[in-house]
C-alpha cells in the first residue's frame, strides 16, 4: 500500500511541523496521523484547524496574486505548414510555459488529424476508405466537416471543402507557371461537389459518395486550430490569451489595463499606399483571405491560390477579404466564402449572422475600393455607414 499520509499532492509544498506525527501540506491538504498520547489531540486539532484555515486564505488569495503580477509571455513554433503564435499574461513562467505547450500539442494533433500531407493522417484515410463505406471519425475531423458543410451551404456552394482535385490542379500550375487547360478543369470540377459529402450525426461517420474525392481543409483548419488552442489555455487557468495561426488570429480577455488586443490587418490595397489598420480585440477572431502571398501569374494576370467551385477558375485580379467572427473557425470559413461570393451577398450574408462583420478590398475601374458590411469597425475602413 502507498503511504499516503507522506505524499503530498501535486502542486502542494511540504511543512513537516514534527518529525514522526504530523505533516501540514500547505496550499491544498493536511493530513494527519493520530499521535499515541490521547491528551496531546486536542492541542494537534487545534494546530490541524489553523493550518487548514492558513491553507484556505491562501488559495484564495491566490488568483487575485496572480491578476497583480501578471507577465507577458510569447511562444512560436512551427505549425501546419506555418507559424502559430502564442500571447498571453500569466503569474509564472512555469504557468505560461505549461499552457503553452499544451496549446502546441493540440495544435500538433489536430495537424495529424487533419493534413493531407501526410499519408497517415485522418484525413488521407477517410478520402481512402469513405467512398466504400461510411468511416467513423474523430469529433475534431467530423465538427470541421460540419462547420464546412454550414459554410457551404451559406454561400450557396462558394465554400467547398471537396474542392481538393482543383487545389492540387492550380497547384502544379502554379509549380509549372502554366495556367491549367479546359479539359482539365472540367475532369477536375467533376470530382468537386460538397452535396456529395455525407455525415451522419448520430454514427459520427463521413461517406463520401463519389470515388476520387478530395477533401481539402485549407480554408478552415488553421482556424479550428486556433480556436481549440485557446480552449486549451483557458481550460489552464489563462483567459488573457492570444492565438495566431499563420493568417488567423482568436482572442481571449484582454491584455491587463487594455481595452483588447490590438490586431493590424493587412488588406489588398496595402501596396498602394493605404496605412494598414488596427483592430482592438476581444473575445473574437478576425481572418483575412486574398492573393497576397500565393498567386500564378501568366500574361500579367493574378490568380488567387482561392477557386471558384462553380467555374473551376481561380479568382482573378487583386482583393483581400477580412471577417471579424466570435470564433476562429467560422472566421476562416468566411473570409474564404466572401472572396468567392458578389460583395453584396457577401454583406447579406455576413448581416445574417450574430457577431459577425467584414471587410471587402476590390479593385474596380483600376480603383481600390472598400466595403463593409454593417459593425465592422468603422476606423478600419474609413467609410461612414455599411456601402454596397
Ligand atoms: P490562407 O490559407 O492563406 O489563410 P484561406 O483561408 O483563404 O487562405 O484558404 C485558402 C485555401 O483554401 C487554399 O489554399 C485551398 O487549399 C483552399 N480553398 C481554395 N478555394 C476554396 C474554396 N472555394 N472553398 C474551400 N476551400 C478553398
Ligand atoms: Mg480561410
Amino acid at each position: 500500500m502507498p503511504d499516503t499520509t507522506r505524499r503530498p499532492f501535486r502542486g502542494c509544498s511540504r511543512v513537516q511541523l514534527h518529525p514522526s506525527r504530523v505533516e501540514v501540506f500547505s496550499n491544498c491538504s493536511v493530513i494527519s496521523r493520530v499521535g499515541r498520547v490521547a491528551a496531546r489531540l486536542r492541542s494537534w486539532a487545534c494546530l490541524f484547524f489553523l493550518a487548514l484555515g492558513l491553507c484556505i486564505l491562501m488559495v484564495s488569495s491566490r488568483p487575485v496574486a496572480a491578476k497583480a503580477s501578471a507577465q507577458h509571455f510569447q511562444y512560436s513554433l512551427p505549425r501546419m505548414g506555418t507559424i502559430f503564435r502564442i500571447e498571453m499574461y500569466a503569474g509564472s513562467d512555469v504557468e505560461a510555459s505549461r499552457a503553452a505547450e499544451a496549446a502546441f500539442s493540440r495544435a500538433e494533433e489536430l495537424e495529424q488529424i487533419m493534413s493531407d500531407y501526410r499519408a497517415d493522417s485522418e484525413l488521407m484515410r477517410l478520402m481512402r476508405d469513405g467512398a466504400a463505406a461510411p468511416v467513423p471519425v474523430s469529433s475534431d475531423l467530423y465538427s470541421v466537416l460540419a462547420k464546412s458543410l454550414w459554410t457551404s451551404k451559406l454561400s450557396r456552394g462558394a465554400f467547398d471543402v471537396s474542392i481538393g482535385p482543383l487545389v492540387d490542379l492550380w497547384r502544379s500550375a502554379r509549380k509549372a507557371g502554366r495556367l491549367p487547360d479546359a479539359g482539365e478543369i472540367a475532369k477536375a470540377k467533376a470530382l468537386v461537389d460538397y452535396r456529395n459529402i455525407e455525415l451522419d450525426p448520430v454514427q459520427h461517420t463521413v461517406f463520401l459518395k463519389r470515388a476520387g474525392m478530395k477533401l481539402d481543409l485549407g480554408a478552415i483548419g488553421k482556424g479550428y486550430a486556433a480556436d481549440q488552442m485557446l480552449a486549451v489555455l483557458q481550460s489552464q487557468g489563462i483567459q488573457r490569451a492570444l492565438v495566431v495561426a499563420g493568417g488567423e488570429v482568436v482572442t481571449g480577455e484582454p491584455p491587463p489595463g487594455s481595452s483588447g488586443w490590438k490586431v493590424r490587418i493587412d488588406t489588398a490595397d496595402s501596396d498602394a499606399g493605404v496605412a494598414p489598420c488596427t483592430l482592438l480585440l476581444t473575445g473574437h477572431a478576425v481572418s483575412t483571405s486574398g492573393d497576397e502571398h500565393q498567386f500564378l501569374e501568366v500574361n500579367g494576370h493574378r490568380y488567387s491560390h482561392i477557386i471558384n467551385p462553380r467555374t473551376g477558375w481561380a479568382l482573378e485580379g487583386r482583393s483581400s477579404t477580412t471577417v471579424i467572427a466570435r470564433d476562429s473557425t467560422t472566421a476562416d470559413a468566411l473570409a474564404t466564402a466572401f472572396s468567392t461570393m458578389s460583395v453584396s451577398d457577401g454583406i447579406r450574408v455576413a448581416q445574417s449572422l450574430p457577431g459577425v462583420s467584414a471587410l471587402w478590398v476590390r479593385r474596380v475601374g483600376g480603383e481600390w475600393k472598400r466595403y463593409a458590411s454593417r459593425g465592422f469597425p468603422a476606423s478600419c475602413h474609413g467609410l461612414s455607414e455599411r456601402s454596397q
